[in-house]
């Protein structure tokens, strides 16, 4: 498969943004087909799934979903590349000094972060880079006037991540820092960094841009407000996490500028972007969007999915064709004043929270996170905050007591270095999903 170059993508990708419905429909429908049909060429896993079917002429419902689960479990069937194997990425992912560089010179790896615990594998080819870049150049900014001012300062981005970690946004850092070492207008600061730390290198570094999770984003907020931050980007772009309003409205009142967001994961990239009237448009060239019930059927426009299905056009490498996300989505077809004609969507808010240990201490799930994910033996996790000070640690390992002692020493260096008195126990239970809500939860707090 010929791999895009960045110049193209972005010539690709703006004259596909200007495309009315049908026409980037069609457009969609082609590079569908042309990634099944290579699909079931090259995946073995995807030859078996698509057997008896004419992908060539068949429609994107004919297509059986797939899920994180059973793709991961039969990963060495997925990829095109037959070189690749699991333990061949693992191995990569053990040298933490691989992060942000290639493997087998052609594909950056990632694992998703997040609340469910069981990660993902994906692997980004030229392609798949190249078209996340070419979207982020030409959509990331919803106000031209905060383009050219960003462009004004330099394109100075400070982004606040879990940095020892093969995640997206401190991996493709990485990578553009590998590729491009004279450039210092990009600035990774590790979000397990104690707070005067990260306030420290936000003064002294002046982002015009800033990203990081919401949850870390609120943290800084008081910080901006008592006058001990003082920095003044032109934009604040948070993600990962689901951004609530009235977060983003204290944001902007405590930085003085516009913040927006975007719908992204790992497996799919970039699929919608935010335009002037806070409106997610799904990037419909690239990126295939499908709101669905339980059972994976497809509901209308308009109304809410219990899931959502993803086709990331753009990866031809490892395919997620239909892939299910657990969020629940609403996509709307009546056209926006924006102009863009691309459909949008809303997504219902995410359920993870930040929690709050006294006396100023504040501890973001993203943290958490990023503390337990070295512990390979744990396949999932719940940490439920009982009052002020006791943490409930929920485990699904194959070896609890073993676990736990290295969860309990990661957590417990890390709270007590930000101040934290708090008492960490073992639970009894598995990690499980909340009676009220029925979603999981990775980390919450009781009374
Ligand atoms: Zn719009």
């Amino acid at each position: 498969m010929s791999q895009m170059g960045l110049i193209s993508a972005i010539i690709s990708s703006k004259r596909s943004g200007g495309l009315k419905k049908a026409d980037y429909t069609a457009l969609q429908k082609k590079r569908l087909i042309k990634l099944v049909v290579y699909a079931q060429k090259h995946s073995p896993y995807y030859r078996t799934l698509y057997s008896g079917l004419n992908v060539k002429n068949c429609a994107l419902t004919d297509l059986p979903p797939t899920n994180k689960v059973h793709l991961m479990k039969h990963f060495d069937e997925w990829l095109t590349d037959r070189n690749i194997e699991l333990n061949i990425v693992q191995d990569f992912f053990a040298d933490t000094n691989n992060i942000g560089s290639k493997l087998h010179g052609k594909y950056l790896v990632y694992t998703t972060s997040g609340s469910t615990g069981n990660p993902s594998v994906v692997l980004a080819d030229k392609t798949t880079f190249n078209v996340a870049a070419a979207i982020s150049a030409l959509r990331a900014f919803a106000r031209k006037s905060d383009l050219r001012e960003f462009m004004r300062r330099g394109k100075k981005t400070a982004g606040l991540y879990a940095v020892d970690g093969f995640y997206l946004a401190s991996g493709s850092m990485k990578y553009n820092q590998r590729r491009m070492p004279w450039r210092k207008n990009q600035l990774a600061i590790d979000v397990l960094a104690p707070i005067p730390e990260i306030v420290r290198a936000l003064n002294e570094f002046q982002p015009a841009m800033l990203g990081s999770y919401p949850s870390m984003l609120e943290l800084l907020l008081p910080e901006q407000n008592a006058g001990r931050l003082h920095i003044s980007p032109v934009l604040i772009m948070p993600g990962g996490e689901y951004l609530r309003e009235d977060l983003r409205k204290d944001l902007a009142q405590a930085f003085g500028c516009h913040v927006q967001t975007n719908y992204s994961c790992t497996e799919a990239g970039i699929i919608a972007c935010e335009c002037e009237h806070g409106r997610l448009h799904i990037n419909e060239d690239w990126c295939i969007v499908e709101a669905v019930d339980e059972n994976n059927q497809p509901v209308p426009n308009g109304t809410q999915g219990k899931k959502t299905l993803i086709t990331n056009l753009a990866n031809y490498t490892q395919p997620f064709v239909r892939y299910e996300l657990n969020d629940r989505t609403i996509i709307h077809e009546e056209p926006c004043i924006c102009g863009n004609p691309f459909r949008w969507l809303e997504i219902e808010g995410r359920t993870d929270e930040v929690l709050d240990f006294g006396d100023g201490v504040r501890v973001a799930p993203m943290s958490l996170f990023a503390l337990l994910k070295p512990i390979h033996e744990i396949k999932r996790y719940q940490i439920i905050q009982h009052g002020e000070n006791r943490l409930e640690i929920r485990l699904n390992t194959d070896d609890k007591q073993a676990a736990f002692e290295k969860a309990k020493n990661a957590l417990s260096g890390y709270l007590e270095s930000v101040h934290a008195d708090v008492e960490i126990y073992l639970s009894g239970d598995e990690p499980q999903i909340h009676p009220k809500s029925g979603k999981f939860r990775a980390v919450y707090s009781v009374e």
